[in-house]
Formats: C-alpha cells, sequence, structure tokens
C-alpha cells in the first residue's frame, strides 16, 4: 500500500514539476525537510498571528510597560514563546532581546524611543563553521497614522504573517542538527524606517559575520487583491536588487565585462529560494521580481542589502490596500484595516514551507565553492570553469555546475562534477555558468557566479 502510494506521489512531483520549468526535472525532497515541511501546523499559525492582534496596537510609540497592550507586551510575549521552544531543541535554541535607541524631537518618531528585537539563534553544530542563516520579519505596526500609538491596529498581516512563519521556523528546526546557524530576527522600528534591521546589519557588519543569506518576510499572507479582486495563493514574490547597493568602481567594471547584471549575490539567493521553494512545496509557484522592493516601499532586508549581504524580500503577489496601514472601518460596503478574517493562512503555511525548506537546504549544504572562474582568453568553443574546494566548514561531496543561455532568467542545466574544473562544449559567449558545492544527500550551497577576466 505504502510503495504504490509513494509511486503516485512521485508522478504527481513530475506533472508539478514539468509546470515550473521547461525539462522535466527529477524532484528529490530530502526526508528530513520534507518531515519539517510537513509539521508546520496552520493552528499554530492562526494562533500566533490571533495573539499578536491581541495587542492592539503594536506602533513603535506604544506602550513599553503595560502588560497586555502595546509593542512591549509583544515582545515580551515573542521572548516567552521563542523560549517555549527550547527544552525539546537539545541546547541548539536561545533567545535574547536587543535594545537600541533611536528617534528624537526632529525625527519620524518625535521622540527617542528605546527598542527591542528579539533574536532567536539557532546554533550550528560544526564549531569551525562560522556562516549564519538571518532570517526577518518585523513585529510593529501601525493604522491610517504612523505616530497613533493607541487606536486598534491590528497589524494581523503586515506583518504577524512574516512573525507567524518565523515563529513556527523555530519551534520545527531548532530540532534538527544541522551545521551552519540560523537566526530568526523579530524586529521592531519598521515602520518608521527600519530602525531594528539596520541596528542588526550594522552589527552583522562591525563584528563581521559570515552573514551568507537574509530573508525578510513581509506581508505572506494576503492572496486578494484591493480593486481588481484578484485572488491567488499559488504565487509568490521574491524580490533581490540587480546592482549590489555596495558596488564599487571594481565590481562594475567586472559586472560590466561579463554582462552579470542579472547575477549579484543577492539574485542568487532569490534562485535558490525558487529552485528549493518548489522543490518542497506543492502548488507554489515561486516568482523573482527583478526589483530590491515595491515601488515607494521598503523593507528590513534593505539595510543588510546596503551593508553587503546577500537579502531579499518575501511578499505575496496581490497587495490589499484596503487593509495595510489603515484604521479598522466599514465605509461604501468596503471593510478596511489588516485584520485577522483577511489572511489566508493556506498561504501563510505554503510560504512558510518555503522559506524553512530554503533555510535547512542552506544550513544543511556545504561552503560555497571558492575562486570559482571562468577562463575568458583565447577563441575556443569549450568554456573551462574552474574552482577551489572551500577552505573551512562541512566539505563537498561534489559540485554542480549550473548553465543557463544568457536571456533565460534561471539556471537551465545542472551537471554534477567532481573535480574543481571542467571543461564543457558551450560557448562562453552563449551562456553563463556558476558552481554549487553539494553533499552527498543532494543539499547544494549558494550558486557562485563564474566570472571572466583577471
Ligand atoms: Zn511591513
Amino acid at each position: 500500500m505504502k510503495t504504490i502510494f509513494t509511486s503516485i506521489f512521485s508522478a504527481i512531483l513530475l506533472l508539478t514539476a514539468s509546470f515550473h520549468s521547461e525539462a522535466q526535472v527529477i524532484m528529490n525532497r530530502d526526508a528530513v525537510i520534507a518531515e519539517a515541511v510537513s509539521a508546520i501546523s496552520v493552528s499554530h499559525q492562526k494562533a500566533l498571528v490571533h495573539d499578536l492582534v491581541g495587542f492592539h496596537n503594536r506602533n513603535n510609540l506604544s506602550s513599553q510597560t503595560d502588560p497586555n497592550k502595546g509593542i512591549g507586551a509583544a515582545a515580551e510575549y515573542l521572548y516567552r514563546k521563542v523560549a517555549s521552544y527550547i527544552p525539546e531543541s537539545e541546547g541548539r535554541l536561545s533567545v535574547e532581546k536587543v535594545y537600541y535607541t533611536v528617534g528624537g524631537p526632529q525625527s519620524r518618531l518625535g521622540r527617542e524611543v528605546t527598542l527591542c528585537n528579539v533574536i532567536a539563534t539557532i546554533q550550528g553544530s560544526d564549531k569551525t563553521d562560522n556562516r549564519v542563516i538571518a532570517v526577518l520579519a518585523h513585529y510593529d505596526n501601525r493604522n491610517g497614522e504612523g505616530n497613533d500609538s493607541t487606536a486598534y491596529a491590528p497589524g494581523a498581516n503586515d506583518d504577524g504573517s512574516g512573525i507567524a512563519c518565523l515563529m513556527e521556523m523555530a519551534r520545527i528546526i531548532s530540532k534538527i542538527k544541522m551545521p551552519v546557524t540560523v537566526q530568526l530576527m523579530f524586529l521592531s522600528g519598521e515602520e518608521h524606517g527600519l530602525f531594528g534591521a539596520e541596528h542588526m546589519a550594522a552589527l552583522a557588519k562591525k563584528e563581521n559575520r559570515n552573514l551568507i543569506a537574509v530573508i525578510n518576510n513581509d506581508m505572506i499572507g494576503n492572496s486578494n487583491a484591493s480593486e481588481t479582486n484578484t485572488q491567488t495563493n499559488t504565487i509568490i514574490r521574491v524580490f533581490s536588487e540587480n546592482i549590489p547597493a555596495v558596488e564599487t568602481d571594481e565590481m562594475r567594471r567586472i559586472r560590466i565585462y561579463n554582462s552579470a547584471e542579472n547575477d549579484s549575490y543577492s539574485r542568487q539567493l532569490a534562485r535558490y529560494v525558487k529552485e528549493t521553494g518548489e522543490r518542497y512545496v506543492d502548488n507554489l509557484l515561486v516568482k523573482l521580481i527583478y526589483r530590491n522592493d515595491r515601488f515607494g516601499r521598503g523593507g528590513d532586508h534593505t539595510p543588510f542589502s546596503k551593508q553587503g549581504f546577500a537579502a531579499v524580500r518575501i511578499c505575496e503577489v496581490n497587495e490589499n490596500y484596503d487593509r495595510t496601514h489603515q484604521y479598522v472601518r466599514e465605509e461604501n460596503g468596503i471593510k478596511y484595516g489588516d485584520e485577522i478574517w483577511a489572511i489566508d493562512f493556506e498561504y501563510v503555511r505554503k510560504n512558510t514551507a518555503m522559506n524553512l525548506a530554503s533555510v535547512v537546504n542552506m544550513a544543511l549544504a556545504p561552503v560555497i565553492p571558492e575562486n570559482v572562474k571562468l577562463s575568458a582568453s583565447g577563441l575556443t568553443n569549450y568554456s573551462l570553469i574552474t574552482w577551489d574546494i572551500p577552505g573551512k566548514g562541512k566539505q563537498p561531496d561534489a559540485y554542480y555546475v549550473l548553465i543557463r543561455e544568457t536571456d533565460q532568467p534561471n539556471w537551465q542545466i545542472k551537471i554534477r562534477v567532481t573535480d574543481t574544473q571542467v571543461k564543457l562544449p558551450f560557448s562562453k559567449d552563449n551562456y553563463f555558468f556558476a558552481v554549487q558545492s553539494v553533499d552527498s544527500q543532494g543539499h547544494e550551497s549558494l550558486a557562485a557566479f563564474a566570472y571572466g577576466g583577471r
């Protein structure tokens, strides 16, 4: 019976895969990741958003001392919730409150205020490996007025949905032994200028942390568009910058020489989230958006991009402006406000699964190959790609060489190589190349783009 079920399931996977790419894809799901994905609980996520809404108003200027209302009570709740998962984590999970002071009379906040980021850390098992993966969401919120710190502001989707994603990840992945450290950052200060993220990004830069990926989840639970009434819970957007915010003159020269404007570190991370997300989550298409963020609006990934880290933003494909930054009310038959009834929890579950699969796969993977180079000299229709074995951390079993045509958005061909070089009958003029490290179970690192030239 079990065998029959498995083969039917595999057939479904192949069918799903063929919708997502031109070629047929063999879907190899790691049992540990697949089990973790299936552990995501909609009822847990509903209860969490319900509790967050219960704090009435989580504005950065709201009460820090009221035990039941305001941003202080919300921070304490998140801290305790993460702490409740510590006993089952076999010593991997810890949680801390990171305070920072921002604002003043001339600022958007209007006065100085000390805010708190709640940081959950799942310590990697390999002491020689200093890699860190960060997943972000913000728990502060607002209603129709940016500085209204008392009137009802539920913030169920913005960003209760992102917080629900992080909290389920804290519960589930703290039970998994991974060589790489994962940090789940429950941030404040977002609505007044990304202050919480700015503080953490500056800290990561100052302490020279090996932060290999930053994934920001901000509004991942609304599936219904205002005005057009479009309804979609099968597509999720991943925003990533085209040209790195930190590009130097030298980086610019190399980018232009290689025509690598579609291959920033953040874009490689976005492609990774797409491939891994679609591998593990049924009926979810991960749509890359070639922008850092939406017009006129920002998110907590941006301070990390500005410090030179690979950072992306996950966001629902349909936004509802009647429900974002609005007072809860009804006018002309339209319900305004960011309330829990409007959340599509099945969509939150799938988007959480995409995050979880991408993060765990990356945290189980070997270190990215070093010095990946494309030999650009000489007139030849073969391309020579070379790289070095990573100098530390979990070592690769093999490498994947990724190939795509210059007009294609995603990698099209994947070749497994055990050596540290490969000569392929693909002209360097017509293709882009990258290399990933892979272990014996198929967990692959981020892709290192093969730059040509000196
Ligand atoms: Zn937000």
